[in-house]
């Protein structure tokens, strides 16, 4: 059984090129036999809204100018457009918040006025000497373990202090950029960090992102996370093109099953155990 495809990006997120459309994710989902598609757009801010908690620490917002924000009723309009065209499909509307627990006024003042079907939290920068640095730049400051370190020390306050989200997205997102110069990845290297923020993810009720755009998680990740308390994954292939919908989703199901997780309710269900 094909799982949903829980985070997709779509023309309505900053960093997608033309070769991503609310559409064209449509059309590739029902050929690909992928049941429903979230189309999770990013939910960020280059500036601090009044009650931001960031922005009352005396941070400095990120660098990146390409981020813009999301135009809210546009989105889901496509979103309603696509749900008359494609009946056939569950379609989901969605946000992938970053950095929700810093940008917790701006992010909770878009959620709060409508009713997505998915929120994902995610973090892609940290804050470093008083502003907010992005990943991959990081590894230019630091030694890879010391990035991991810290990006997952600010994971933690991430899921302890923002409730905005219901699944955690690619909880090892700098994993991506990880330097071949230095070696492997090994998962076990950081298993306490993992657990501190599997623990706390499972604690408040919430679900692992199984993200295939990301390196894949392993089984044994998914046995620190039943170990934790955790309960849910949710399959996401983070499409920023429209061929990526469900893409390596044969992988990750095997993955979760080894783990002990079963498809849910239905098929538009995260999986569970
Ligand atoms: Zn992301
Ligand atoms: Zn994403």
């Amino acid at each position: 059984m094909v799982p949903a495809d829980n985070h997709v990006h779509s023309e309505w997120s900053y960093d997608t090129t033309n070769q991503a459309s609310m559409t064209g994710a449509c059309e590739r989902a029902l050929d690909v036999g992928v049941p429903a598609v979230a189309f999770t757009e990013h939910l960020d801010f280059t500036r601090w809204g009044a009650s931001d908690p960031g922005g009352a620490a005396g941070l400095e917002p990120r660098r990146n100018t390409r981020i813009r924000p999301l135009d809210v009723p546009g989105y889901l309009a496509a979103v309603e457009e696509c749900r008359q065209r494609f009946p056939g499909l569950r379609i989901l509307s969605g946000v992938e918040a970053g950095e929700a627990h810093l940008f917790a006024a701006s992010a909770g003042a878009v959620v709060g006025g409508h009713r997505f079907d998915r929120i994902l939290g995610s973090l892609h920068a940290v804050p470093l000497r008083g502003r907010l640095v992005g990943l991959p730049a990081m590894y230019g400051m630091f030694g890879p373990d010391e990035v991991l370190r810290r990006y997952f020390a600010e994971l933690l306050r991430l899921v302890t202090g923002s409730d905005l989200f219901q699944v955690l997205a690619h909880l090892d997102f700098p994993r991506r950029y990880w330097p071949a110069s230095s070696g492997r990845y090994e998962e076990k290297e950081f298993e306490e960090e993992y657990r501190m923020v599997l623990r706390a993810l499972a604690q408040s009720g919430r679900v692992l992102e199984m993200n295939t755009k990301s390196p894949m998680v392993s089984v044994q990740l998914l046995g620190w996370w039943r170990d934790e308390g955790g309960r849910a994954v949710s399959f996401g292939s983070d499409s920023h093109q429209d061929w990526r919908i469900g893409d390596r989703f044969d992988i990750a199901v095997d993955i979760a099953e080894a783990a002990g997780f079963r498809p849910g309710r239905d098929r538009f269900d995260f999986w569970r155990r």
